[in-house]
């Protein structure tokens, strides 16, 4: 018998409407969210930005977790790593008996066909999901469709003959996976860059050429096998990992349009460089709107709130931190009192990546709290952060102020 592949649910939303909502839903965060996006207690007023928490696409992804385990209870269900990057979910999930491969002990070369496989919201490289479906596992798929356009740009770009350039962070899933599908295409062909020292790097390339063996031991790394850049760097489309933050991605793409101009001048362009901002909607939406809400409020404080290893998360932290005092927290449990707050230092641009929940790369910060006068503090979080996580950190920022 072939493998099921599930990609539009299992009709049981209904079913577990109330579980997901009792897992993940704050009546105090709806209040806010309903009326003017604003609390206030005492002396402190929190606000909350217009756009934060679930995206479309990690909604789905939870629905279609908690659809699967009710649809087989009998059955060993099993995530290939985080369904989305928030310690919270991934723990609900775990309680609920799904099991994670990417734990140790777990071995996904043993599946057989009475497992079932939950693919996360940001997708699976293309040998993997090939395995399970070898295997003869039954697969949720819950890749977000906006993962799937980026997809579909980066096998256009491959079938058209041009290497695909992804802004993104090598390790993360979906760049993996976008990655991957390039290779799905004969001579299709990558690179990631993480940031702009490193497109600067493959600019200069494509400008003056170079000894391509010390080339790629510098940028390489995160490259189709067998990359030739004297080859492979005369066409070019970039894309970017979804949740990278627009403003970097498009100065990136500018770098390599301008290289390209310089390298094969303004009239041939065309046949050498395309760009397709593939941040996606949501993500765009909550960047924006914290934006708004550091521009136009006087804050004290801001807090964003999400996983340490939530991409997204992290880059609504680095912009905020560009404008005020900026907490990146996991939750309610981070503010351990006025005096000390546990928080990822916004600045140092890494991330845990580890299954059990990051932890790394956490400092403590001792008097964060002003102790006197009226208080203004910004809230938003990324993507994967429940909504309830968010209305304990209010209460918990309110019980401060009113005790400090
Ligand atoms: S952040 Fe964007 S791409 Fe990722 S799951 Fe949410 S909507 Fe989809």
């Amino acid at each position: 018998m072939p493998s099921l592949i599930f990609r539009k649910g299992l009709d049981l939303k209904h079913a577990v409407a109330a579980e997901v909502a009792a897992d993940y839903h704050s009546e105090l965060v709806d209040r806010i969210r309903n009326s003017t996006h604003r609390y206030t207690s005492g002396r402190v007023t929190i606000y909350l930005a217009r756009e934060f928490g679930f995206c479309y696409g990690v909604d789905r992804a939870i629905d279609y977790a908690y659809q699967t385990r009710r649809r087989f209870p009998d059955r060993p269900v099993y995530l290939t790593s985080e369904i989305i990057h928030n310690p919270y979910v991934n723990g609900k999930l775990r309680t609920a008996g799904i099991r994670f491969l990417s734990d140790p002990g777990e071995d996904a070369d043993q599946l057989g066909r009475e497992a079932v496989v939950i693919l996360p919201a940001f997708g699976v490289e293309v040998a993997e999901l090939e395995q399970y479906v070898r295997q003869g596992c039954t697969v949720i798929d819950t890749t977000c469709g906006s993962v799937l356009n980026v997809w579909k740009t980066v096998r256009q770009y491959a079938a058209d003959g041009f290497t695909t350039v992804i802004h993104g962070k090598a390790h993360h899933e979906e760049t993996r996976a976008t990655a991957s599908q390039t290779l799905t295409i004969p001579q299709g062909r990558y690179l990631v860059v993480l940031d702009r020292a490193e497109a600067l790097i493959v600019c200069d390339y494509i400008r003056h050429g170079g000894e391509a063996r010390a080339w790629l031991a510098r940028v390489g790394k995160a490259a189709s096998g067998g990359f030739d850049p004297d080859r492979d760097l005369q066409r070019i489309g970039v894309a970017n990992q979804t949740t990278m933050l627009t403003t970097d991605s498009l100065e990136i793409g500018d770098l390599f349009r301008q290289a390209m101009i310089d390298r094969y001048g303004d009239a041939d362009l065309s046949r050498h460089y395309r760009a397709f901002d593939t941040t996606c909607s949501a993500t765009q939406d909550r960047q924006d709107a914290a934006m708004a809400l550091v521009d136009q409020r006087r804050l004290d404080l801001m807090f964003v709130v999400g996983g340490y290893n939530s991409s997204n998360t992290c880059n609504l932290a680095r912009m905020c931190a560009e404008r005020v005092r900026t907490f990146h927290i996991v939750d309610a449990a981070c503010l351990v009192s006025p005096d000390e707050v546990r928080h990822r230092p916004v600045s140092t641009g890494r991330q845990g990546t580890t299954a059990q929940g990051p932890r790394h790369d956490e400092a403590i910060t001792g008097d964060w709290l002003p102790r006197r006068g009226p208080l203004s503090i910004g809230l938003t979080g990324g993507a994967s952060t429940p909504q309830n996580i968010m209305g304990r950190v209010i209460e918990t920022l309110a019980e401060f102020a009113a005790h400090a």
